[in-house]
């Protein structure tokens, strides 16, 4: 076998792999339906006995070439694009969890999770435990009960920047005999590959650093194809029994290894249809072109910016997992020793007033509910995102009501800089 490609050459080769005489770069199929010769093949495409594509809300060419480059790049094994990060993240834990059944999630993850989980998915009658990241094995094994599903982490958190132990995490989750879902939006697999850790599944918001440029919402989830469902059976009944909507098919038992993505498209995604469209997907590939050259620099940009912050009387605090001394710096390196993500949080000596009076005078930097791409930006989350949470949900999710949470882009570092010196200065 050849040796396996580097994930520099997957961001620009992989997914669309033209046969003679198709086009180089990857085609926008903009096409809801499918057209087939014989009603009887249409069927089979129907139950699922023959690959194809008939309706784009199932499946759709450009989004399934951009789907299996980033599940190279996370080395996986099947994955799917949806409509935005809420989405994947949603059918991520819907797909295995039903009314009845519990999960556990931890407790600093992206506020919209957050919501998703304990306030949206709780009216559908499916139970969330949040638990401090930095729990011990003890602390973890405590939360689980005989109806619990799966876990879900962040590998950075967004914003508090937390790193999560991913091998403690899956430990956990793997004595319980569940998967461990990793959203990987803040690292991404240039920085870090939850799967080679233990994760089992992997979510992303491709709307942050995959897109990269703040043009469009998506969202994707990958499977390891490394969980043992049938070793699990009673849990997984939904992989593992028959599913009466397929004529009986068995996931598990046709699907292998392609078991959970096959289930959430045709299930999750045929009846809640948060289809990602093939104008977007062909964006979002144009992004993942340039992400192993883009990462590096908002890493490097990054850490000069927190150095800065760091130096300065009238910064508090500084949480950056990249600055040597941040509480997570050690995790960090191990899990991802080449960079971790463009985003700082800090806070300013005069609180949540003097963040608000900074934001203002900044130039450069934009305040926009974004995160993650080409432009740095900045948002107050106690103000914005997480305006929903009381000053106690903030404290537990991790965010401080004086944090800023500051993006930093791919512009020249020394004016950043110079942009937070004139807007703490002037
Ligand atoms: C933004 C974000 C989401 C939500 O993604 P959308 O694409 O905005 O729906 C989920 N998780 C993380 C870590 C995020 O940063």
């Amino acid at each position: 076998m050849s040796k396996k490609r580097s994930i520099e050459t997957t961001c620009i080769q992989g997914g669309w792999h033209p046969e003679n005489g198709e086009a180089r770069v990857l085609p926008i199929y903009q096409s809801t339906t499918f057209k087939y010769s014989t009603s009887e093949q249409m069927g089979r495409l129907f139950d699922l006995e023959e690959n194809g594509y008939f309706y784009t809300r199932l499946a759709n060419p450009t989004n399934d070439a951009v789907a299996e480059k980033i599940c190279e790049m996370e080395g996986g094994a099947a994955a799917m694009l949806t409509s935005s990060g809420q989405a994947a993240n949603f059918y991520s834990v819907f797909n295995i969890c039903s009314a009845g059944d519990h999960f556990i999630c931890a407790a600093t993850v992206y506020g919209g999770t957050s919501n998703l989980f304990t306030v949206t998915m709780k009216k559908m009658g499916i139970e969330v435990t949040l638990v401090d990241p930095d729990s011990t094995e003890e602390e973890l094994d405590a939360a689980f009960r005989p109806n619990t599903k799966c876990v879900f982490g962040e590998s950075i958190a967004n914003p508090a920047l937390v790193v999560l132990d991913i091998e403690k995490f899956a430990r956990a989750a793997h004595r319980h005999g569940v998967p461990l879902i990793v959203d990987n939006t803040f690292a991404t697999p240039i920085n870090c590959r939850p799967f080679e850790w233990g994760a089992d599944i992997v979510t992303h918001s491709t709307t942050k650093y995959m897109d990269g440029h703040a043009m469009s919402v998506g969202g994707c989830i990958v499977d390891s194809g490394n969980f043992d469902w049938e070793a699990h059976k009673d849990k997984f009944p939904g992989l593992t029994e028959p599913d009466a909507s397929y004529h009986g098919v068995v996931y598990t038992e046709k699907f292998g290894k392609g078991a959970y993505i096959t289930k959430a498209t045709a299930q999750v995604m045929r009846d809640l249809g948060s289809i990602q469209a093939p104008m977007n997907a062909f964006l979002l590939n144009v992004g993942l072109e340039t992400l192993h050259l883009r990462v590096p620099r908002h890493c490097e940009n990054a850490l000069k910016v927190a150095e800065y912050l760091k130096s300065r009387e009238d910064v508090a605090w500084v949480n950056y997992p990249g600055l040597e001394g941040d509480r997570y710096y050690q995790l960090a390196q191990k899990y991802m020793p080449n960079g971790t993500c463009g985003v700082i949080s800090f806070g300013l000596k005069g609180g949540r007033e003097a963040a608000g009076v900074f934001m203002d005078k900044l130039k450069l930097a934009a305040i926009v509910t974004h995160v993650a791409d080409a432009r740095t930006c900045v948002l107050h989350p106690a103000s914005h995102t997480h305006r929903q949470l009381t000053d106690e949900q903030l404290t537990e999710a991790g965010v401080d009501p004086s944090m800023i949470r500051f993006s930093v882009g791919i512009e020249n570092a020394d004016d950043i800089i110079e942009d937070i010196r004139q807007a703490l200065e002037d």
